[in-house]
């Protein structure tokens, strides 16, 4: 709208009244004020006149024939057009005037007849200034608003723009992690309207995701998981949701499941799914998934305790074995604390020397005499008391509290063996068997701190014989091969353990400098015929015997096992039937006594 006051236009009035006389008089004195003035004789022509063109006033007289003023004004305000023009009234003092009527149908003002010309020009102005004002205000408000409008838009697309940042993984641009606890949050409130509502959330993690990371590069890994991302999208049906965890980890939430279904027939479809390979770089990859499962109902009140229930039962999966799902179970909850509790504990447990060294006695099967002992780690706990070996350790390999660990044990066997070795309580020849799990088999740093220990307890390294396991050699093949050769040039003895129970290729082992073969216990155990023709053990025997190894039995618990390993030609046996893991003071005991078997 424009200023109707402005100096380019001039300001137009229109003079309604049936008396040309009182039109003439009028319209000569505005004019001469400096007014444009247009005329109207009756109401009829007034609303007319409007519609051609708006005036800024109108001086309106109410008695007039056909249509009065107080008709006139109320068509005026009732069209949006001409409803802010301001309306002046002019009446003869004798007429039936109303002022309340003159105000009640829209007027701004009246001026009695007969005039005084300054009181017209005095209301004409003072009713223009504020006409004009108003505007102003309006003018100020429509633009105002559309700022405020437009802010408002900005200000949308910004917070939408933020939201989708805030819910979204940078990488695979799928929900992540705060967009699932919200998708979490809003069926847990469905949940809780409606008991027999039910939804599955699947926690996928990929094994091994590592490895790919470390030999193809981050950028590979990278694209690996945008293509799986992919991949789980094609597996959804409308209105479930995969999201990004972050790292290798992914969430599926499958909503509308039948009472029966527990998720369970979905995950099979993942397994599928990831049977095929990744092609990246025009290489072929294939990723294994672990997924656990858990049923979101009204008995779960935060999403967190979803996430962390799914958490425990894809921990339980890969503890099965990798490339399985498990359905979470409220047990698996207990075990998973227990988890927690290790890992916190471990930490404080090297400080607080709290793991101490078993020795289990390895006899030579000709001699029936022990010939060295395997260094095997306790853990006394506090309040749990004693734990495995079998529990801790993968803990400690997860937490890369094993490489502190690993190297207490060598140094305490080390120093251990070679004390007793300059007291002569055992002959110079007598052995010491330390594992190394595969983590500290990938250190870097591995065989120096090998030697500096060597040298820190002047044992002579051939009587330190290093325990590995196939899976840990397999990890990295090739560094594995020079490590190993390094060990053998200065004469420490290396054996592969648990022979049997992961790759068990035999067609690799000659690639590899290995001094014993450490047949696992599962083999000799539970078997009663283990004579030749029997069973994989006669045939792992002559095959490292060809290869020059020493082959050591594990786990011999009766006469007839060691019979039958005895007349297999199996060089070395280890086992209950000789002795369990002992504490130092009773393998002196034992030694002394000079048993023979
Ligand atoms: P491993 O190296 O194969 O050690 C042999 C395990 O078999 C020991 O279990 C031993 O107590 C058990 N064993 C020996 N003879 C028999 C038998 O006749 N019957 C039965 N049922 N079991 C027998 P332990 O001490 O519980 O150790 C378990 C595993 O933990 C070890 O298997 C080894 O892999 C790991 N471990 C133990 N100490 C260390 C360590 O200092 N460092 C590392 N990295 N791993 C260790
Ligand atoms: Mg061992
Ligand atoms: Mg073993």
């Amino acid at each position: 709208m424009s200023d109707q006051s402005s100096s380019h236009s001039p300001i137009d009035i229109l003079v309604v009244d049936d008396t040309p006389e009182n039109i003439r008089l009028l319209s000569t004195m505005l004019s001469q004020a400096g007014f444009y003035v247009r005329k109207a004789l009756s109401g009829q022509m007034a609303l007319t006149a409007v519609q051609a063109q708006v005036p800024n006033l109108i001086l309106l007289d109410i008695m007039m024939p056909d249509m009065d003023g107080y008709q006139v004004c109320q068509q005026l305000k009732t069209d949006p057009l001409t409803q802010a023009v301001p309306v002046i009234f002019l009446s003869a003092l004798n007429d039936a005037f109303d002022k309340v009527q003159a105000f009640q149908v829209g007027g701004t003002d009246y001026i009695t007849k007969p005039f005084q010309i300054e009181e017209v020009l005095a209301r004409i102005h003072h009713h223009l200034a504020l006409q004009s004002a108003y505007q102003e205000i309006r003018q100020l408000n429509t633009n105002l608003e559309a700022r405020v409008q437009e802010r408002t838009q900005q200000l949308e697309s910004a917070h939408a723009q933020l939201l989708k940042l805030v819910l979204s993984d940078g990488l695979t641009k799928l929900p992540n992690r705060a967009a699932l606890i919200e998708q979490l949050d809003m069926l847990l409130h469905r949940a809780s309207l409606n008991p027999a509502y039910r939804f599955a959330v699947l926690l996928l993690d990929c094994d091994r995701f590592k490895i790919i990371n470390d030999s193809l590069g981050h950028e590979a890994g990278d694209q690996l998981l945008i293509h799986i991302a992919h991949r789980l999208q094609t597996l959804l049906h409308p209105g479930d949701m995969v999201s990004r965890l972050g790292g290798d980890e992914f969430a599926l939430v499958l909503l509308n499941l039948s009472p029966e279904d527990d998720g369970t027939q979905f995950a099979d479809l993942v397994m599928q799914a990831f049977l095929a390979p990744f092609t990246l770089r025009d290489q072929q990859i294939f990723v294994n998934v672990s997924v656990g499962i858990v049923i979101g109902d009204s008995t779960y009140e935060q999403p967190e305790h979803i996430l962390r229930d799914t958490d425990t039962a894809m921990y339980y999966a890969k503890a099965a074995g990798k490339a399985q799902y498990r359905v979470f179970e409220p047990a698996m909850h207990d075990s998973a604390l227990r988890f927690l509790q290790i890992e916190t504990d471990l930490r404080r447990a090297i400080q607080a020397q709290e793991f101490l060294l078993h020795y289990q006695p390895i006899v030579c099967l000709s001699t029936g005499q022990i010939s060295g002992l395997e260094a095997l780690i306790r853990w006394q706990h506090p309040k749990l008391g004693m734990i495995s070996p079998n529990e801790f350790i993968p803990i400690a390999e997860e937490t890369g509290l094993i490489q502190p660990i690993g190297l207490l044990v060598l140094r305490q066997a080390c120093h251990q063996l070679c004390d007793w070795q300059k007291q002569a309580l055992v002959s110079p020849d007598f052995s010491m068997s330390v594992n190394l799990s595969a983590c500290q088999f990938a250190h870097p740093n591995l065989t120096e701190q090998v030697y500096q220990i060597l040298q820190e307890t002047q044992l002579p390294p051939h009587c330190l014989k290093l325990e590995i396991t196939e899976s840990a050699i397999m990890g990295n093949p090739r560094s594995a091969a020079d490590v190993l050769h390094n060990f053998r040039r200065r004469q420490i003895q290396l054996s592969m353990d648990d022979f049997g129970t992961g790759y068990s290729s035999l067609s690799y082992l000659h690639s590899f400098p290995m001094d014993n073969l450490k047949i696992d216990r599962s083999f000799i155990q539970g078997s009663t015929d283990l004579g030749v023709g029997n069973g994989l053990v006669p045939i792992i025997v002559a095959i490292a015997k060809t290869m020059n190894m020493s082959v050591i039995a594990e786990g011999i618990e009766t006469q007839e096992q060691l019979a039958q390993l005895r007349s297999l030609n199996c060089d070395y046996g280890q086992g209950y039937l000789f002795a369990k893991p002992l504490e130092p003071s009773q393998v002196i005991d034992l030694i002394a006594s000079d048993p023979r078997w």
